[in-house]
C-alpha cells in the first residue's frame, strides 16, 4: 500500500548569472504539502526578498480550503454538497460555476468516462483511507448493494446547472480531485504572469506539473514520467520550452493489494469499480492545468484507442503506458519525448 509522505517546508535559494548591467537570478526551492499532496517549487527570480514559495502555497491551501474541497466545511463544494436535494439548488461562485461547465463538457466529449458526481462511489471505497495507510492489512471489497446504491447515486446527466444556479439530486456528491491540482497549476500560472519579477518556474502539485518562462542558462525544462512498473524510475522525459502543463494519472498513485489484485483510485463510472482498460499510466501536455488534469483522468479510463482522438479534440498530446509496458503517444508528443 502507498503511504502519504509528509514533508517539511524547506526554502532554498541560490544565485544565478551577473552579466554587465543585468540583474541577478535567484532560485527560490520549496517542499510542502497542500490538497493531500506533495508540493515541490522552483522559481527563477530577481527579487532576492522574494516570497514567491510562500504566497502559491497559501494560494493553494486558499483553494482547497475556500473552494475544491469535498472534505473541510469551509469550502463552497462542501456547501454544494450539504445543499443535495434542495428544490432551489445553489448559488455558485463564477469560478465554480466556470469549472462545473467545463467538468461537463469533458464528460460529455468522454462519453461519461469523466464525472465528478462520483463522490459516492469515491466514499464508499475509502480511497483517502488508503492514502493515510488506514486501511493496511483490513481492506476488503465494498459490499455490491453498497456499490450499486452509491453508483445509482451518481451520474453528471442527473446534475443541473443553470447560469450560476446549480441543483444536485440528493444523495449525491461533487468530488474535484481528478481536476483540483490542475486548477491548481492555472492559479499559479496567473500568479506568475502577474509578476515581473519572476523569470522562470517548474512547480509540481503532485503528479500535476507546471512550467513558466526560461531557466537562466536557457536550457529546456525538463519533466520525468515514471514508469508505472519501477516507480523510482522514469519511462523517459519531457523536453519542454516556455509554459505547458503536464498531467499524470496512474495505478501505482493511490490502491491497495488483495489477494494479489491491485485496486487503484480512478473508476470506471460505468462499473463503479477500479478502471481496467489495460493502461497503467497516462500523461497528458496541454497548455492548461484544468485539461491536462482532466484528460489525464479521462484518457486513463478509455485507453489508446478512444482517449487519443479525445487529447486531440482539446489540442493536447498524450502518453499512454500499458499494464505490459507499451508506450504508445500522439503525434505531437513525439517532438518532446526522450526515452530513458
Ligand atoms: P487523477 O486521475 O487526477 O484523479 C483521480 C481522483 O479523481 C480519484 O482519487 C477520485 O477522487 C476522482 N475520480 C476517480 N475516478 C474518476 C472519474 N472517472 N472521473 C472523475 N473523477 C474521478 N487526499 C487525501 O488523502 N487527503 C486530503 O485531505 C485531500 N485533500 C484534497 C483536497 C483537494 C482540493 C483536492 C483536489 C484533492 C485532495 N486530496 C486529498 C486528493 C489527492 O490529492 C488525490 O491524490 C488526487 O485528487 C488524485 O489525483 P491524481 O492526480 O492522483 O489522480
Ligand atoms: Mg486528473
Amino acid at each position: 500500500m502507498k503511504k502519504f509522505f509528509v514533508v517539511a517546508t524547506v526554502c532554498l535559494t541560490a544565485v544565478f548569472c551577473c552579466g554587465c548591467g543585468e540583474k541577478q537570478t535567484h532560485k527560490m526551492q520549496s517542499v510542502d504539502t497542500a490538497m493531500g499532496t506533495v508540493i515541490q517549487q522552483n522559481i527563477y527570480t530577481t527579487d532576492s526578498g522574494s516570497k514567491d514559495t510562500e504566497e502559491i502555497l497559501a494560494l493553494l491551501s486558499g483553494l482547497e480550503e475556500q473552494e475544491l474541497s469535498r472534505r473541510l466545511d469551509t469550502s463552497e463544494v462542501w456547501k454544494v454538497n450539504d445543499s443535495a436535494g434542495w428544490e432551489e439548488g445553489s448559488m455558485l461562485s463564477s469560478e465554480l460555476a466556470e469549472i462545473l461547465e467545463r467538468c461537463l463538457n469533458v464528460w460529455q466529449q468522454s462519453e461519461g468516462a469523466f464525472d465528478v458526481t462520483l463522490g459516492p462511489v469515491v466514499s464508499l471505497w475509502d480511497i483517502d483511507g488508503w492514502a493515510a495507510g488506514e486501511r493496511e492489512g483490513s481492506f476488503s471489497l465494498p459490499e455490491d448493494r453498497l456499490l450499486r446504491d452509491a453508483l445509482g447515486r451518481c451520474g453528471s446527466g442527473k446534475i443541473q446547472l443553470k447560469d450560476r444556479r446549480f441543483f444536485l439530486p440528493e444523495g449525491m456528491m461533487l468530488d474535484l480531485g481528478a481536476v483540483g491540482k490542475g486548477i491548481g497549476l492555472d492559479r499559479i500560472l496567473d500568479y506568475l504572469e502577474g509578476n515581473e519579477e519572476i523569470t522562470g518556474a517548474i512547480i509540481s502539485v503532485g503528479g500535476s506539473v507546471l512550467t513558466f518562462g526560461e531557466k537562466p542558462d536557457e536550457s529546456t525544462w525538463k519533466v520525468g514520467i515514471t514508469n508505472p512498473a519501477d516507480t523510482s524510475a522514469n519511462i523517459g522525459v519531457l523536453s519542454l520550452e516556455g509554459q505547458w502543463c503536464i498531467s499524470t494519472s496512474g495505478d501505482y498513485e493511490r490502491y491497495v493489494e488483495l489477494d494479489g489484485v491491485r485496486y487503484h483510485h480512478i473508476i470506471d463510472p460505468a462499473t463503479g469499480y477500479p478502471a481496467d482498460s489495460g493502461v497503467s499510466g497516462v500523461t497528458v501536455l496541454a497548455k492548461d492545468g484544468f485539461l491536462s488534469d482532466a484528460l489525464s483522468t479521462a484518457c486513463f479510463i478509455l485507453g489508446p484507442e478512444k482517449g487519443m482522438p479525445l487529447a486531440e479534440r482539446y489540442g493536447a498530446e498524450v502518453l499512454f503506458v500499458s499494464r505490459d509496458g507499451r508506450v504508445q503517444m500522439s503525434e505531437g508528443m513525439k517532438k518532446y519525448f526522450h526515452k530513458s
